[in-house]
């Protein structure tokens, strides 16, 4: 079928992962089919990491954080996958988080896998690729599964919807503009915190941290869990193992309460509803009686002969 060796993809050999990642990425027809068929038979092994979505304004230090959190999860014996969503906004442009050589010392360890983002605008988006890569590194033993993206644009919230755990890196006292921090990330944020609490910015630090707290917990999310705030110095390695233990009583308390299979759920249904849209529109837009009457269609409701409602009546028609 499709050439990947399952028994080494699960025994958590590299070349065979990344051939499954390279596989599950290609737009090719037949090549998505065969990706199916081998996300269908790895299935019953994933699941079982925990997903941790880390988001930050560039320069926050989110490579040197995840070098220091995948170094110290590996000295606990985990197995670390980092993959990076990359906004797909028009105006980021091309890759923020891809190009670069970044986290050199996690990428030459063994227990540790980093796969940049995909290349843009393929079927269901670079999220979509994402989630089904995150599942093959789940079937390759991958405990710890961190997806990384830039705190600009829409991918936030793409991130967000993939992950147990959602962390959001900030810097100490940049006001919240600065911060590139919007309501509504502060509501998905399962915690912020506070890198490059160090040196001269420690007390600042400090003060970030309780100004964040009290916002936070003026918008608790009813649930079992208060989002934290904490600090640590990614560059000294200083409040790593504490985001790690606060993570881990995240886990405990929402296997516990049923919160954590059910978020899992809701992001399932949720990543359903949005693919129908898109294969929808997709199968839509490759019609060719759609493709030979659109251009005609669009250009009769910009000269005001027709209405777009009764024109898109007319193409799903
Ligand atoms: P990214 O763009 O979010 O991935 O940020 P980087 O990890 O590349 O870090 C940006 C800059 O901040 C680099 O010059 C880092 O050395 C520096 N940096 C990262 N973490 C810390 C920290 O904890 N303390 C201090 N003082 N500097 C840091």
């Amino acid at each position: 079928m499709s050439g990947i060796d399952i028994a080494g993809l699960r025994a958590g050999q590299r070349r065979a992962l990344a051939k499954a990642i390279t596989l599950v990425e290609s737009s090719r027809a037949e090549h998505r089919a065969a990706a199916q068929e081998l996300l269908e038979a790895l299935l019953p092994h994933t699941g079982r990491s925990i997903r941790v979505g880390i988001s930050g304004i560039p320069g926050v230090g989110k490579s040197t954080f995840i070098e220091a959190f995948g170094m110290h999860l590996i000295a606990a014996g985990h197995r670390v996958a980092v993959l990076a969503v990359d906004p797909s906004s028009p105006v980021a442009g091309g890759s923020i988080l891809g190009d670069k050589t970044r986290m050199e010392t996690l990428s030459r360890e063994d227990a540790a896998f980093i796969r940049p983002s995909p290349s843009q605008g393929a079927l269901g988006g670079v999220a979509h690729k994402t989630r089904e890569t995150m599942l093959l590194c789940e079937a390759a033993g991958y405990d710890v599964v961190i997806v990384e993206t830039v705190g600009v644009g829409q991918s936030e919230y793409e991130v967000a919807s993939m992950v147990d755990f959602f962390l959001v890196l900030m810097l100490p006292n940049a006001g919240d503009e600065l911060q590139g921090i919007k309501r509504g990330i502060m509501e998905l944020a399962d915690a912020l915190v506070i890198n490059k609490a160090d040196g001269e910015s420690l007390g600042l630090a400090n003060r970030t941290r309780q100004h964040y707290q009290n916002a936070m917990n003026l918008l608790a999310h009813g649930g079992f869990w208060v989002p934290r705030v904490t600090t640590c110095s990614a560059a000294e390695r200083r409040g790593i193992d504490e985001v790690w233990a606060m993570i881990g009583e995240y886990r405990r308390g929402a296997e516990a309460s049923g919160e954590l299979a059910a978020r899992r759920a809701r992001q399932n249904g949720e990543w359903l509803r949005k693919l129908i849209s898109e294969l929808l529109e997709q199968r839509f837009r490759a019609d060719p009686r759609v493709r030979a009457e659109l251009p005609q269609l669009e250009a009769r409701v910009v000269r005001g002969e027709i209405t777009p409602y009764a024109a898109a009546m007319r193409l799903l028609g």
